[in-house]
């Protein structure tokens, strides 16, 4: 708009500077301020066709505020290319608005010759007149500083907002918008009718992963999760990260709620949906270079079936994802309402992981393994109980359902594991030459768990042989695809002792057992019970023992009871066996004094019951 700032041009136009100056001491004061403050100050005419001419100026120079202008230009031609392509419709819109005889003011950016641009304050005030064109008096001040200041403000505001509302991880939504964007949703729900799903994902063993690979490893595959979590839903949908292993998955209209029977449509919708997010994390993850299989469990609770506002929708699917876990995890549960039993075992299940977080309350027991043709101890066997403060001491059968149920199991062996490799590696130093044989889950009998296990053994300077696995029959025969081929291979040879434990409960196939290069069979005491007047069980123990000779593997009876118990099982080939004859499991501290002979009894325990 103004023309161009020098002084000669200034004295052109005394008379309309009067006009601007009337309202300061003198010209001089003008002309000192508006140098300091970056001030122009001008006037111009402007036309009907909306052409205008600058009259006058007052103050640095156009230069200061749009560089050196280029030859070809005029001032108010110069003036008019450098505003900013995005504000030139409120500039356009502010000098229409003088025809109507309205002061204005805005702001905008000029694009500068200099390569500079500088945001500025353009205050407009056109003259009351009746012909002719109509003359304006304006001040532009440049407000870069300002607006500069303004915008970093505005993004340290965005970006607390965002650090506020958003996982740093995973970049994902945290709880806190998940439960504003379930806020809205179930408000948009009351009016449209829909049924809104929120899905509660909990990784199973993702501790272990963390253990065995470490911490970046850990969060490398939870971004991963989020991805694949991200990408299987829509973009109407929200995933967030709850925190941990924990995520959460808002679907805003999984059907009509309004469907007949009621709500049959949603919970339809949310069980496939349930199965989508469970199929994207089977495929394996690749981090730092190792395949790693993830499964998780999945609790849903819907709106309004299960809940009518945000918090309860949220316990619900809680209390539904330990639902899944309860059965088994990797599967999804739609929350079933609230029974007693499952928040008393909800209860069992907080005390429990209280125990496992806090490695208190949980103790070993060791119970003999006996040549049983000399009766010498040649290890033991680790049984885990729980000192539980409102029930006293637990036996596994009584929380190890529980902890596979929870998912306590994993940090659970974990704990055993490290138990079980510090008192070998104490009785070692005792003289003791004993193997330790620790019960491993189903849900160990994966590659990422069995290197785990193998890491721990290395960490307390162990021979692995001074080590053996139990893992029951139907875990093995479990797996699928191979996966544990290479971990097998690795057991075998550093020399991990295998043992199936709970023989002939499952189905076994021989073709298995001989491909996973198993040690030992325990043979399980409900057959040993028998002996040695049940034909039956006499037969099948007798056959059990011979097929573990010809697959070349070591049997182990379990359960022996009486000397004639042992007697035909020895008799037979079985040499290695545990039971009460020779000892009950006991406490750590009372196996150096049976070793390394015990003295078989048939009436009385040789040490006191556990
Ligand atoms: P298991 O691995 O078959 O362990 C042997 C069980 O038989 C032990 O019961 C032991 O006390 C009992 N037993 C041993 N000899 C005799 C006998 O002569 N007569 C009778 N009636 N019982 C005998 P416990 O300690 O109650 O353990 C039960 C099961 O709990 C174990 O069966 C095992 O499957 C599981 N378990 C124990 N500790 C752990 C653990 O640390 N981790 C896992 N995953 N499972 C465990
Ligand atoms: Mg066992
Ligand atoms: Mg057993």
């Amino acid at each position: 708009m103004p023309e161009n700032g020098t002084p000669d041009a200034a004295t052109d136009h005394t008379r309309s500077l009067a006009a601007l100056a009337e309202a300061f001491a003198s010209t001089d004061v003008l002309e000192r301020m508006a140098g300091t403050l970056a001030i122009l100050l001008y006037q111009m005419e402007c036309s009907a066709d909306g052409t205008y001419e600058c009259t006058a100026f007052l103050g640095s120079g156009l230069e200061a505020l749009v560089g050196s202008i280029p030859s070809h230009y005029s001032p108010e031609e110069a003036w008019d290319a450098a505003v900013h392509e995005d504000d030139r419709a409120a500039y356009e819109a502010a000098t229409a608005s003088l025809e109507e005889g309205r002061p204005v003011e805005v702001e905008y950016r000029l694009v500068g010759y200099d390569g500079v641009t500088r945001w500025v304050s353009d205050r407009m005030h056109p003259r009351p007149h009746t012909d002719g064109p109509v003359v304006v008096d304006g001040i532009v001040v440049d407000i870069s500083d300002r607006r500069v200041a303004a915008e970093a403000l505005a993004e340290a505001q965005d970006r607390l907002a965002y650090i506020a509302y958003h996982d740093s991880l995973t970049d994902l939504p945290n709880r806190t918008l998940f439960q504003e964007h379930l806020e809205g949703a179930l408000h948009r729900a009351r009016d449209t009718g829909a049924a809104v799903a929120v899905f509660f994902v909990d990784l199973d063993n993702f501790k272990l992963i963390n253990d065995s690979f470490g911490h970046a490893s850990g969060d490398e595959l939870l971004c991963a999760v989020a991805a694949r979590l991200k990408h299987c839903t829509r973009t109407s949908d929200t995933v967030a990260r709850q925190g941990g292993d924990e995520f959460l998955i808002l679907v805003p209209d999984v059907g009509a709620a309004r469907s007949v029977p009621k709500g049959t449509s949603a919970q339809d919708s949310a069980d496939e949906i349930a199965w989508k997010i469970r199929k994207v994390l089977q495929e394996p993850f690749v981090v730092s270079g190792i395949e790693i299989y993830v499964t998780a469990s999945v609790g849903i609770s819907l709106f309004p079936l299960d809940a009518a506002n945000p918090e309860t929708l949220l316990k619900h699917a809680d209390v539904a994802m330990y639902e899944a876990k309860d059965e088994g995890r990797d599967r999804h549960h739609l929350y079933a309402g609230a029974d007693g039993d499952a928040l008393r075992q909800l209860s069992m299940a907080g005390r429990l992981r209280r125990a496992v977080e806090a490695g208190e309350g949980l103790v070993l027991h060791y119970q003999p393994l006996v040549n049983m043709e000399d009766t010498s101890m040649v290890g033991v066997e680790a049984l885990i109980r729980w000192c539980d403060g409102e029930r006293g001491l637990v036996q596994p059968n009584d929380f190890i359902p529980l902890a596979e149920r929870t998912g306590l199991i994993g940090p659970m062996s974990d704990w055993v594991v490290e138990q079980a490799c510090r008192q070998a590696a104490a009785w070692r130093v005792d003289g003791l030459d004993l193997f330790v044989s620790v019960n491993l889950p189903a849900s160990f009998w994966q590659p990422t768990a069995m290197r785990h296990v193998l890491g721990t053994i290395e960490s307390f300077g162990l021979n692995a042989d001074r080590l053996m696995i139990e893992i029951t029959e139907s875990a093995v025969m479990e797996e699928r695809g191979g996966a544990m081929g290479p971990v097998l291979a690795e057991i075998h040879q550093r020399g991990l002792k295998l043992a199936i434990d709970d023989f002939g409960t499952g189905h076994s196939s021989l073709g298995r057992l001989s491909q996973m290069r198993v040690t030992t069979l325990k043979i399980d005491r409900s057959f040993v019970r028998g002996l040695p007047d049940d034909p039956n069980a006499a037969v099948l123990v007798t056959s059990m023992i011979q097929l573990a000779g010809s697959l070349g593997l070591y049997p182990l009876a379990e359960g022996i009871e009486t000397e004639e118990q042992r007697r035909f099982v020895v008799e037979r080939g079985c040499k290695l066996g545990q039971g009460f004859l020779f000892s009950r499991p006991v406490p750590a501290e009372e196996i150096p004094a049976l070793y390394p002979v015990l003295t078989p009894s048939s009436s009385v325990p040789a040490a006191k019951p556990a």
